[in-house]
């Protein structure tokens, strides 16, 4: 378990990270999951905290909760607008004080925009958040707030010169998946997916999901910049009618939460996953890019290498390119199974002058903690990798005693584990 804390003028943002996977086992996706980047619309940071708890109290007893953690990294930032929160009203369900920070900026439209240029000057917490996604591959993202209850995905803007009719949805490359991620979770949740608005007045949301242009398209939104700009996936999940319920609501909302929250996460596990390696050194391949062909948002490695991607099952092709090396192309299917593990793919890049010996990949799909296979053309032999293995690691514990977030007292109770890093704007 880590501790992250990102400043902002002195304040922290503390991020948890769980897990149990060891720091040094590859191939573990990163999910995060981001409360109250509205200060007013706090039942995203209490059902974040209640998550936390529910992690750390249930990991011997839960199977699927050790396996999540056992094989995700889930970091959890409760409270991305401290500022704000301090001066919003309890019960105040519509509008009201504290959506913007103390500089009264909406941080959710504070973020580089993909299809227009922002006006709205980057804050401290926008930088605090544009660093952790440097400093982390994330896959997978939630962004929690309230005053509707529907699953809202990318596009959120559209290209400026481009006429739309109103309500007209922004399509994202990926929105086969965007959608399926969005359904996840309201039909997980007892009421989203019944789309009913808040609001009598305004139109409800088949399935409890929305495109977010086809609701009301916005600049600088943090969903986007993180789909467009670091490759990972991140929803908007609109969880409470009202916007600052009383406390004696919350109770509810977490339940209607939980289990919603839990195959969000899971969805991580879904799609292909694997390695870029230098053909002669096996060492990762610096400034990798990867996409999916058809698919025009690109992704990136992690420094070690590792990437991930969530698709649907079907057949694709991975197009791997990095400078001063060959292009890879290399098919591969997402097979039909349920609960399925995410195919794993070995990249061996070729530089131009080592290309005569470039390999041919092909995947053990079954299981991605077992094998996988590297078939070496010119040899026609075949030989097997061993990757990675699920050796479970405890790492030493150094505790941090700077308890900002509930419930850290408990975690280590458990005999869970934290220690502090930390990042700056
Ligand atoms: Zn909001």
């Amino acid at each position: 378990m880590l501790i992250n804390k990102l400043i902002i003028s002195g304040i922290k943002l503390w991020v948890l990270e769980l897990s149990t996977a060891p720091a040094d086992k590859l191939g573990v996706p990163s999910v995060k999951l981001i409360g109250n980047i509205h200060g007013n619309e706090p039942v995203g940071r209490e059902v974040l905290l209640h998550l936390i708890e529910f992690f750390v109290m249930n990991y011997e007893s839960d199977d699927k909760v050790r396996w999540l953690l056992d094989n995700t990294r889930i970091h959890i930032l409760p409270c991305l607008n401290p500022d704000g929160f301090q001066i919003s009203i309890q019960g105040r369900c519509g509008v009201g004080p504290g959506r913007e920070n103390r500089r009264h900026v909406d941080l959710n439209r504070s973020f580089p925009d993909y299809f227009q240029m922002n006006s709205v000057p980057s804050q401290d917490e926008t930088e605090a958040v544009k660093s952790w996604l440097h400093n982390n591959t994330f896959v997978l993202s939630a962004s929690l707030h309230g005053g509707a209850l529907v699953a809202n995905y990318p596009y959120e803007n559209v290209k400026e010169n481009i006429q739309t009719e109103i309500n007209a949805p922004s399509v994202s490359p990926d929105d086969d998946v965007f959608q399926h991620l969005a359904m996840t979770y309201s039909y997980k949740h007892p009421s989203m997916h019944r789309g009913e608005s808040c609001n009598i007045k305004e139109r409800g949301f088949p399935n409890g999901i929305t495109n977010g242009a086809a609701w009301y398209t916005f600049t600088g939104g943090m969903q986007d910049y993180n789909y467009v700009f670091h490759g990972c996936m991140e929803i908007t999940l609109e969880i409470s009618c009202c916007k600052y319920p009383h406390a004696s609501q919350l109770p509810q909302l977490w339940t209607d939460n939980k289990a919603a929250l839990l195959v969000y996460i899971r969805e991580v596990h879904l799609g292909v996953k694997g390695l870029v390696l230098d053909s002669v050194t096996a060492q990762p391949v610096n400034n990798v890019s990867l996409r999916i062909a058809g698919r025009e948002i690109p992704f990136r490695t992690s420094p070690r290498g590792e990437f991930w991607r969530i698709l649907l099952p079907g057949d694709y092709q991975l197009e791997v390119t990095a400078p001063g090396y060959v292009q890879q192309k290399i098919p591969f299917t997402v097979p039909l199974v349920k609960n399925s593990q995410p195919v794993w793919l070995n990249v061996t890049m070729s530089t131009f002058e080592h290309q005569h010996t470039t390999k041919t990949v092909v995947t053990d799909t079954t299981e991605q903690y077992s094998t996988t296979t590297i078939r070496e053309s010119s040899e026609h032999s075949t030989k097997t990798l061993e990757v990675l293995d699920s050796n479970y690691e405890q790492m030493a514990i150094t505790a941090g005693t700077d308890t900002a977030t509930c419930n850290l007292i408990t975690m280590l109770a458990c005999g869970l584990i934290m220690y502090n890093t930390y990042l700056t704007t």
